[in-house]
């Protein structure tokens, strides 16, 4: 065998040996509660459809209505000539919804957040304060930026203000999760923007679990957090989640928008969205500002889960959102606790290292609005009956 390959292979097969291989499975069926996959019908609760907007009709509608009036692609990136009306009513009307003074759309929340902490924080002068736990996509945007990173304890505010009283940068960026992606809690929000303002910082949140989901209107973790839209605070929002469409955008002042057009090197070199992503993501900002009752109806079922779980072999992690992360620790254990729940058709993903530290490996189950109470009983049903088994 070609020799580099054969590296390949050995690497994987440690992985392998690890618990740490990935398998990509192709479902029959949309984003929906119940779920298909070859033979095996399965209750999902490894999607971040937080509202169960992903298969909704109306937006189907729209994507397609979107297509039929504009075509399939946007044919280049923004600033050559990609740039088309949708786009622009999008960022218009997010930037309405959110009290921010401009937007900025991308096609994923990947290249929004590359945008963002390496464009404001791009020298050696500079310097990223990042909490520990904050999404890969964070950490790789710090990791094109020249700045220096310094990682504080999550949502650790006290070890954070240590690290910013110490900084000589000549500009401080504090980035975080808001919801944290494999937690599910919530960032102190107004602790870390009293700490920007003290220090003189800029503050990036990256809200794709909030967005849609917490807050005034589904507006996000800002207003859950009491915190109003302020020039040194920009945000992150995906609409590939809760908003159950793609893409993603940046909320800011008009001077922080008009420094990433120019600057951003993940909006200035890739194609714009295609614009039928962005009537559809139109017409779910619609639906969301719209979702009061799925978003009680969420947070019924995240009762009724914490409620039912309480009793099980691993604790809940302490969170109050649509991410219930089960904490089992050990990789393997994670593995075979989510193969016992598959066999009795319950589907909810093992999150194992490098996503979550080591010996920190969970089931992450996440709730959707779609969900019923049934649905809920049923997968609080199999675990208990997991525990037992692997007793
Ligand atoms: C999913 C996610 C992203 C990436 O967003 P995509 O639109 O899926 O690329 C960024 N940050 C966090 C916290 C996420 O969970």
């Amino acid at each position: 065998m070609f020799s580099p390959e054969n590296a390949l292979c050995s690497e994987l097969s440690s992985l392998f040996a690890q618990g740490l291989t990935r398998k990509l499975r192709a479902l029959d069926t949309p984003c929906l509660p119940l779920v298909r996959a070859g033979e095996e019908e399965l209750l999902s609760f490894a999607s971040n459809d937080y509202l169960g907007l992903a298969a909704h009709p109306t937006l189907a509608r729209a994507l397609a209505d979107g297509a039929l009036a504009w075509g399939s692609g946007s044919g280049a990136s923004h600033l050559i000539s990609g740039h088309l009306k949708p786009h622009a009513l999008l960022e218009e009307a997010l930037a309405n919804f959110l009290g921010f003074p401009r937007c900025l759309t991308f096609s994923s929340g990947y290249l929004a957040n590359l945008a963002v902490t390496p464009t404001l924080a791009a020298g050696r002068d500079d310097a990223i304060f990042a909490d520990r736990l904050n999404h890969a996509s964070l950490i790789d945007a710090a990791r094109l930026s020249r700045a220096r990173q310094q990682r504080y304890p999550h949502g650790d505010l006290k070890a954070l203000q240590r690290l910013l009283s110490a900084s000589k940068a000549k500009t401080k960026v504090i980035v975080t999760d808001a919801v944290f992606s494999m937690d599910g809690d919530i960032a102190p929000l107004a602790g870390l923007w009293e700490l920007a303002e003290q220090f003189d910082a800029w503050l990036v949140v990256d809200d794709a679990h909030g967005f849609g989901v917490l807050g005034e209107r589904g507006a996000g973790s800002l207003s859950y957090c009491g915190l109003p839209p302020h020039p040194g605070i920009i945000l992150m929002g995906t609409l590939g989640k809760a908003a159950g469409v793609g893409g993603a955008f940046v909320a800011a002042s008009e001077t922080v928008i008009e420094y990433l057009l120019n600057k951003a090197r993940s909006f200035i070199f890739t194609t714009a969205q295609p614009p039928a992503l962005a009537v559809a993501a139109l017409a779910s900002l619609h639906l969301i500002s719209e979702s009061d009752a799925r978003r009680a109806h969420l947070r019924n079922l995240i009762r009724q889960l914490r409620a039912a779980l309480s009793a099980l072999p691993w604790p809940l992690l302490p969170s109050a959102t649509a991410i219930q992360p089960v904490l089992v620790g050990d990789n393997q254990t994670a593995l075979s606790l989510s193969e016992v729940l598959r066999k009795r058709g319950v589907w909810v993903p093992a999150i194992r290292p490098p996503t979550v530290p080591q010996g920190m490996a969970r089931l992450r189950v996440s709730l959707s609005a779609a969900h019923n109470e049934e649905d809920v009983t049923r997968l609080a049903k199999a675990l208990h009956e997991a525990g037992r088994e692997m007793a």
